[in-house]
């Protein structure tokens, strides 16, 4: 059962066309991440779904009743944002239950919502807490608190985690990802961050200059990039991109600039063809594995984490970064061989820049 449906939404500030032809659904009880660049259109999408931004044409159906033209209140819809937007002179209890107090609902009831929403989000010691005497992410579970207690449909969140330092952002990631397995209410949650997205949604939507570029599982995503931009996107670090030519026999690659380069592929393209070979630097061994490619590169700088080393590597002109979990022991000027499967080779028309296959 379908809850949220986005029929060919678009958008239009003066001028500027924001949300084009924008088409999603969204099954019941899922969690829906929008990630893209800034300025991709995902604030004002959400916004739409909100009440809080008209639409200039299509549809947007909550429960299989379109919402266009209804007031945010009657959306049954509840939004966290990136700013909280407490009310600083309410205490923790106030701020979470303000909208049924609005709403006039019965005082037993608005007392019984309240100490729930607390008690599930940890808050029932700082319930007489004004939000300037709270943490950040203490601040956090309060606005989640006043999404809560109004037991809406659909949660939507806008960025709700980027003022919390790194730390704190990882736990309530891992946080408000349990309170969806509990509550199983319809979640969109828009974020820049593309591991945010990954960890936490089971759809992903990515979206380009106001477009939907592709939407799947984040491994789908991962595993499947429809173009270069979403597979640039997903993954991180980011994928490797080499200008590559295929071969006349159409069976193996040159890297363009490197004839020494030869990649033999598991799949017969077009000869002549001139594509960006895509690498993930996590596929990049230091090792051979069965059935590898070799490709011979010389290091040019190392950075390690303690756990992961980065390699930046030189193939000929190219550069490209390579994921190591450990301490390989190379060092700046050293020769290293990289080893990659055939089939962890992703490939992207150089024009259309769309996955070749
Ligand atoms: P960010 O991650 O930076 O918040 P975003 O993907 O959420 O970006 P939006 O805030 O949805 O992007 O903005 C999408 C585009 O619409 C941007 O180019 C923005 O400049 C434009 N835009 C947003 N609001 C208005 C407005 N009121 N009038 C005109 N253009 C607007």
């Amino acid at each position: 059962m379908l809850q949220i449906e986005i029929d060919r939404l678009n958008k239009h500030y003066a001028g500027f066309h924001a949300l084009k032809d924008i088409n999603i659904a969204i099954p019941r009880g899922s969690f829906v991440a929008l990630v893209g660049p800034s300025g991709c259109g995902k604030s004002t999408l959400l916004r739409t779904l909100a009440g809080l931004e008209k639409t200039s044409s299509g549809d947007i159906r909550i429960a299989g009743t379109s919402v266009i033209g209804k007031p945010p209140r009657e959306r049954d819809v509840a939004m966290v944002f990136q700013s909280y937007a407490l009310y600083p002179h309410m205490d923790v209890e106030h701020n979470m239950n303000y909208s049924m107090r609005l709403k006039r609902r019965p005082k037993p009831e608005i007392a019984e919502r309240t100490r729930a929403a607390a008690e599930t989000l940890g808050l029932g010691s700082l319930l007489d807490r004004l939000p300037k005497a709270l943490s950040g992410g203490q601040r956090q579970r309060v606005a989640m608190g006043r999404a809560i207690v109004r037991n809406p449909k659909v949660f939507l969140f806008d960025e709700p985690l980027s003022n919390l330092d790194a730390a704190l952002r990882v736990h309530m990631r891992s946080e408000i990802r349990k309170l969806h397995e509990r509550l199983k209410a319809t979640s969109v949650y828009v974020t820049h961050d593309q591991v945010e997205a990954m960890t936490m949604a089971d759809h992903i939507v990515v979206m380009r200059a106001g477009v939907v570029e592709q939407q799947g599982s984040p491994l789908d995503l991962y595993d499947k990039p429809a173009n270069k931009f979403v597979a640039g996107f997903i993954g991180s670090p980011a994928m490797n991109f080499i200008p590559a030519i295929v071969s006349p026999d159409g069976h193996s690659l040159t890297i363009e600039g490197d004839a020494a380069t030869m990649l033999v592929l598991d799949r017969k393209l077009a000869p002549g063809a001139r594509l960006w070979a895509g690498l993930r630097p996590e596929h990049l061994s230091l090792t051979p594995v069965a059935g590898s490619l070799a490709i011979d590169a010389v290091v040019a700088s190392v950075e390690s984490t303690g756990s992961m080393t980065f390699i930046m590597v030189a193939v000929g002109a190219q550069q490209l970064v390579v994921a190591h979990s450990g301490r390989p022991g190379v060092e700046k000027g050293g020769a290293v061989r990289l080893h990659i499967s055939p089939r962890n080779i992703h490939l992207f028309d150089r024009e259309t820049e769309l996955a070749v296959s």
